[in-house]
């Protein structure tokens, strides 16, 4: 018999499809920069792009080890039509508050099952969580310190 229930899978499923999106809207903002030469910021989407496919492997991997059943769903259009720097800096930090509460939404439901084998993957995404945002948040501050695309461009690097 699975470890996992039914109530969790479906919602584990779900959180998979979360972090696939998420993964899609960095991919999109990334080659927005790319097509209009912002080289460092089209590379800092894309690493950001790749490290949500890592978050839905760890939902993927906990699935199976606890004997459920990997369900991919269809991915929605992210939004493309960016206007400017700040929308999509915006629209970042705007994503990953919404991430963070999907995750809320996962330990309330772990709690409410009183299943609690998923509390440590789980406590890995709520650290997760606050470090995400608070690059999100970080990189609207500096934007807003610099006001000019290039500069701003030029000054973002990051660490892999
Ligand atoms: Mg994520």
């Amino acid at each position: 018999m699975a470890l996992i229930s039914e109530e969790m899978n479906k919602a584990l499923n779900n959180q998979i499809k979360e972090e696939l999106e998420s993964g899609y809207l960095y991919l999109g903002m990334s080659y927005w920069f790319e097509e209009r030469s912002f080289h460092n910021l089209a590379h800092w989407y894309y690493a950001q792009a790749q490290e949500e496919y890592v978050h839905a492997k760890k939902f993927m991997d906990y699935i199976i080890e606890t004997g459920g059943t990997v369900e991919l769903q269809a991915l929605k259009k992210p939004k493309s039509d960016w206007k400017n720097f700040k929308e999509i800096l915006e629209a970042g930090l705007a994503h990953e508050k919404f991430i963070t509460s999907k995750i809320e939404e996962l330990w309330k439901l772990m709690e409410k099952l009183g299943e609690l084998q998923p509390r440590s993957l789980l406590t890995w995404f709520i650290d997760e969580q606050i470090e995400e945002e608070a690059n999100a948040q970080e990189l609207l501050d500096t934007y807003e310190g610099f006001k000019n695309d290039q500069l701003f461009d030029h000054h973002t690097h990051r660490a892999e």
